[in-house]
């Protein structure tokens, strides 16, 4: 049977899993002491464990050495995605975890619907990194970030905004080999002119992804697959 890997905030040679990670663990994996799993703690490491102790408000694993792992692109990939009306960011962060993403930025712009995040929403987008993670293998942990405002972004070394009018395509975009990406897509009804010249400004170059309209959940992702698509990774 396929191992199943366990977030853990700390490697160690007793590491502990809490909260909603030790009940879906002990119920819903039924896992007990003398199972084996692969500890991860989110941030490039790994540990072969076995369960010594469980229940399901904690869970306690014997570890062996904590090793690296390498299953991450060789450059930080931020995503600037603008909240979208119902679940469809929960799509997002599922595919674009798997796809390597460091981080999901929320954006609020004009012509989002959703004005903001309440706590359980955020959390659950989180919920969803973490569960990614440990379906794709991934070492590290996706963040996602509080909503914000254009104005409160910094400028960012490279980056693209997709932007339907935009002249320039992906084709013979220069990938960094390394270093931080930063790509964004706007929420249904677009960013406005204004907000293209200001994510322009910061560093973002708009980019057209084809004579078809994307839908707002599916165009950050096409990003994010070109981006990691181009270092074969
Ligand atoms: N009428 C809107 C507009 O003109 O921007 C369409 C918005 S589209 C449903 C949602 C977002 O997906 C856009 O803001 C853009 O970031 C991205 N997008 C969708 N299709 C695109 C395309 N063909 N080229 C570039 N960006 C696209």
């Amino acid at each position: 049977m396929r191992r199943p890997r366990v977030f853990v905030e700390e490697l160690g040679e007793r590491p502990v899993a809490r909260g909603s990670e030790a009940h879906h663990l002990y119920h819903v994996l039924r896992l007990r002491p003398g199972d084996r799993v692969i500890l991860f703690d989110g941030r490039g490491r790994e540990a072969d464990g076995v369960v010594s102790e469980a229940s399901a408000t904690e869970v306690r694993f014997a570890a062996a050495a904590a090793r690296p792992v390498r299953r991450e692109p060789p450059f930080e990939l931020t995503l600037y995605v603008a909240l979208l009306k119902g679940d469809k960011l929960a799509g997002v962060v599922r595919a674009g975890s798997e796809l390597g993403v460091s981080r999901f930025v929320l954006l609020i712009t004009e012509r989002s619907v959703p004005r903001g995040m309440g706590r359980a929403k955020l959390e659950r987008l989180r919920r969803i990194a973490l569960e990614a993670a440990k379906q794709s293998g991934r070492s590290r942990l996706a963040e996602v970030s509080e909503p914000r405002t254009l104005d409160e972004l910094e400028p960012v070394p490279f980056g693209l905004v997709a932007h339907p009018a935009a002249a320039r395509t992906l084709e013979g975009v220069a990938w960094p080999e390394s270093g931080r990406l930063a790509l964004a897509s706007g929420p249904e009804g677009g960013f406005s002119p204004a907000e293209v010249e200001r994510l322009s400004g910061l560093g973002f170059a708009p980019v057209y992804l084809g004579p078809r309209i994307l839908r707002a959940e599916t165009a950050p992702l096409v990003l994010a697959a070109a981006a990691t698509a181009a270092r074969g990774l």
